[in-house]
């Protein structure tokens, strides 16, 4: 019976470890997500909006609209360290993840041509005509 409490004792020990490990990670993203996102309402982001960009391939005038980057964007100088497989979301480009279930999206230029796009990361826009 003893034997049976020291297990049951260590079980709930693990789990509490656990669950208190996954709270620590999960607050760090957290707040590292809300430092680095900037969001704004489709309607407030009036200087993207005005933008018109000529593709630096062709020099034909690139289609506007929004990208969704998923999990973040990860940039590297081209002399840099290739991009090791343990990298995490703390180092994706500001405003470039969207936790939201209606992802929040970057402004972006396409050239469908030269298959190019401009993504303006200073911030995330929030979508909300269809
Ligand atoms: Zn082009």
């Amino acid at each position: 019976m003893e034997e049976q409490t020291r297990q049951l004792f260590f079980i709930i020990f693990a789990l509490l470890l656990g669950v208190t490990s996954l709270a620590v990670v999960f607050f760090f993203v957290y707040k590292s997500y809300k430092k680095n996102n900037s969001v704004l309402k489709e309607d407030e982001d009036v200087h993207g909006g005005m933008a018109h960009y000529n593709c630096p391939k062709c020099n034909q005038q690139m289609e506007k609209g929004y990208a969704v980057a998923g999990r973040g964007i990860i940039y590297q100088k081209e002399d840099s360290k290739p991009i090791s497989p343990f990298s995490t979301i703390l180092s994706v480009l500001d405003n470039t993840m969207s936790l939201s279930f209606q992802p929040a999206v970057n402004r972006a230029w396409h050239c469908n041509t030269c298959k190019y796009l401009i993504l303006d990361h200073s911030k995330l826009i929030k979508r909300t005509k269809k």
